[in-house]
């Protein structure tokens, strides 16, 4: 049999030091690095990343100086007694024959504190604290706290450093005029603003001596007005070779862009066009990035030339084991990364530990654990949905018997619906990895079977979990049951035809998606990266500074309202770091968004509503598509409880309020390790 993923697997030899793949796990802020007491926990989430199989290993970003955190007190190494908790973290690794590498990260104008610096006094859109210009010493200083930073991570057991030098943070702050506007040695033309990442990397590389890693993240297109021309970009990259970089990876964005470069609605390797353009200047291998969640995408990038390795940082939360099942042959087995930001990014940026919506276990790994069950026993599961599969498995796993009840014909319950909206498609991926692993683990999978309480209660289980879901809130007004009227359910998933003018009832997650499934022609720019650069301005021939250019938007398929009762702006609840590109979106296809209605009546000629508690308003549309939110579905509950059979309630028929596939496949994992 030939060996899977030939060239992801290839081992890289960079002389002093050999790789043992070309996977790269790219740097993410869990939340764990701000404190030494969470290092137990952090180490033992990289060790699991190590004997997976990850190739290299990059830390989270920690700061070389006070000036640079992220946020106040937060993680950085700057100090001697600093040194000694990252001990643990790189002893685990290398016990697990992985590499791993520091990433020093200095934020910037990006820092939530007050002590932030910069280039030139320039507040950024996405922090409330106005930086501090450097003095001109102050950036030998800051020059020189890199490398000593750098010589603390080689002290501490590390094979090398990263340095930060995208997404908008202090190097790229630096590297144009948009925000150093400075007249010194480090300011004015380009040959000296692109003066401080060279003058970093010598002093790095001085500093650690010829046997360590220097891994420089590169912004190679920086999606923003007045970012780096392409020319300046290359003529950085030549320099950071020349002055002792090992490895070149991508960045792509500012954070303060306005281009999605990570979400979900991105197409898979969008922005690896711009590593292979790179490929063509620089001899040093280089790191292609971003939205790569999949062995035989990252193979295919490698196999063609377009990049040396491959970061994927999300997908290694989301799958330990990611390498180890690519090169085992057994890319299904893979939990997929789907991209929805929701467990990791959205938790760093709420300040809260990061984790995996599709995998709970992530940055948990001494926590959330099952062992084999003491005593088999025979369990029902009613519902296979995310809560009732993540369910079924573990307590399958831990030697239970489980049957799997599903009324439907196939398993995933709402990530059915969710996978129809245009970007998100990635959402099947979950389906299919839940389908392998019901095979491997031994569920008694029965679809197309709507099972009772009754049967329930013959069949004597020792307990049931009821995995119900949910039912969509019904609307309770004059005319609610017009022909008009669609549910969200009869729209996406019966394909009901809808008019030329629709109105939307409800704009939380469900509303916004139904939005998007209705302002597509039935395509979907998440699948078609060229469709994808023209819908949010990138430009692909690079002709432009940042690679930006104006939106061109597919003209909206039907003309929308959004509509909800709170006054809020539509859209506020959604994901933090996800929400402005729903919002956004809609934007460009021109959809109408009213907050602080009360619904009146529906009759033929459309939506009659009240605005602001007065005003009567007629929204004219062919078309009303309830998305008003759901209620719990729980009706064997009361039955087997007179029965006195122990039943537990997860997901939606928990509670149908907040209810999020994070949470539901969190319950599944937690109930099922309990019993
Ligand atoms: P469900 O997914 O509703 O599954 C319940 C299952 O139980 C169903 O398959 C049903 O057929 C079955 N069932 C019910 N009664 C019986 C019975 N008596 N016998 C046998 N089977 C039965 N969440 C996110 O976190 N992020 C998103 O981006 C996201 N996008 C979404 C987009 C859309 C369009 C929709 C509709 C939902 C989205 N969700 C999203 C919500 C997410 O899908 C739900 O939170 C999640 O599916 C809830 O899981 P659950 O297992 O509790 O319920
Ligand atoms: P939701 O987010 O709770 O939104 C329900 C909407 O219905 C709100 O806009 C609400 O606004 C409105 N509403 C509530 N009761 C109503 C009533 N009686 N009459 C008219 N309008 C009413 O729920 P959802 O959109 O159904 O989504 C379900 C879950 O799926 C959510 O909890 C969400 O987390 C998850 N989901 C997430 C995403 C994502 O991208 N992360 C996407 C889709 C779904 P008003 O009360 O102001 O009118
Ligand atoms: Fe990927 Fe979502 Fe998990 Fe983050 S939470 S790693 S985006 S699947």
């Amino acid at each position: 049999m030939s060996t899977p993923y030939p060239h992801l697997l290839e081992p890289l030899d960079l002389g002093y030091t050999k790789l043992r793949n070309r996977s790269l796990m790219g740097s993410m802020h869990t939340g764990m690095e701000d404190r030494a007491s969470d290092f137990p926990k952090l180490a033992a989430y990289f060790k699991e990343r190590a004997e997976g199989g990850a190739g290299l290993i990059v830390t989270g970003g920690f700061a070389p100086s006070v000036e640079g955190w992220l946020s106040p007190f937060g993680s950085k190494l700057s100090m001697s007694w600093e040194v000694g908790r990252h001990h643990q973290v790189t002893h685990a690794v290398h016990q697990a024959d992985g590499k791993i590498c520091l990433q020093i990260l200095h934020a910037g104008r990006y820092g939530y504190s007050p002590l932030c610096v910069s280039a030139s006094a320039l507040k950024s859109p996405i922090s409330k604290f106005k930086p501090r210009a450097l003095s001109t010493r102050g950036v030998y200083r800051t020059i020189e706290d890199y490398a000593r930073s750098a010589k603390l991570a080689q002290r501490a057991g590390y094979d090398g450093v990263e340095i930060m030098g995208s997404e908008g943070y202090f190097i790229n702050q630096f590297l144009v005029s948009r925000t150093n506007q400075r007249d010194d040695e480090w300011g004015g033309e380009f040959v000296n603003r692109m003066r401080l990442p060279v003058e970093i990397v010598k002093a790095v590389r001085q500093a650690v001596g010829e046997e360590f890693i220097i891994i420089f993240r590169l912004s190679m297109i920086d999606l923003v007005e007045e970012g780096s021309s392409w020319e300046e970009v290359v003529t950085l990259g030549k320099a950071l070779e020349e002055a002792g970089t090992t490895l070149l990876n991508t960045g792509i964005g500012w954070h303060e862009a306005r281009v999605p470069t990570i979400a979900t609605s991105v197409p898979r390797a969008a922005f690896a066009w711009v590593t292979a353009r790179m490929k063509q200047h620089v001899a040093l291998p280089l790191v292609a990035t971003n939205r790569i969640n999949d062995p035989q995408v990252a193979d295919d990038l490698i196999r063609s030339g377009d990049a040396d390795m491959v970061s994927m940082a999300r997908p290694f939360l989301a799958d330990a084991e990611f390498i180890n099942k690519a090169a085992a042959g057994h890319p299904e087995q893979i939990n997929t990364c789907i991209a929805c930001n929701q467990a990791c990014l959205d938790h760093t940026f709420a300040m809260q530990r990061s984790t995996c919506l599709v995998n709970p276990r992530a940055c948990y790994e001494t926590e959330l654990n099952f062992s084999a069950a003491e005593s088999k026993k025979k369990i029902a599961v009613v519902g296979a949905g995310p809560a009732g599969l993540s369910a079924a498995t573990v307590l399958a796993e831990r030697g239970h018997d489980v049957d799997l009840y599903e009324k439907a014909g196939e398993i995933g319950g709402q990530f059915n619906i969710a996978k129809q909206i245009p970007g998100k498609e990635e959402f099947d991926e979950t389906i299919r990895y839940f389908n392998n692993k019901i095979e491997l683990t031994g569920v008694k999978l029965k679809l197309n079977h709507a099972v009772g309480a009754a049967d329930l209660i013959a069949a004597n289980y020792d307990e049931v979990i009821l995995a119900s879901g949910i039912r969509p809130r019904t609307l309770q007004i004059e005319g609610a049951d017009h022909p008009m009227v669609l549910s969200y359910i009869d729209v996406v998933v019966d394909k009901k035809p809808v008019g030329e003018k629709v109105a939307i009832i409800g704009a939380g997650g469900i509303g916004f998606d139904v939005a998007e499934f209705l302002v597509h022609q039935g395509q979907s720019p998440s699948l078609d990266i060229d469709a994808f650069n023209k819908e949010w301005g990138v430009d692909s021939e690079y002709l432009t500074r940042g690679g930006y250019q104006r939106p061109q938007p597919h003209p909206p398929a039907r003309q929308i309202t959004m509509l909800q009762r709170k006054k809020s702006k539509l859209g506020k609840g959604l994901g933090k770091t996800t929400g402005w590109i729903h919002r956004a979106a809609l934007a460009m296809k021109q959809v109408n968004m009213i907050g602080g209605v009360s619904y009146e009546r529906i009759d033929d000629r459309g939506l009659h509503i009240l605005v602001g508690g007065n005003s009567s308003q007629l929204i004219e549309c062919d078309t009303i598509v309830v998305c008003a939110g759901q209620i719990s579905r729980r009706d064997l509950l009361q039955e087997l409880q007179t029965a006195e059979i122990p039943t537990h309630l997860i997901g939606g028929s928990k509670l149908a309020g907040e209810l999020d596939a994070k949470r539901a496949i969190r319950e599944g994992f937690e109930v099922a390790a309990a019993i």
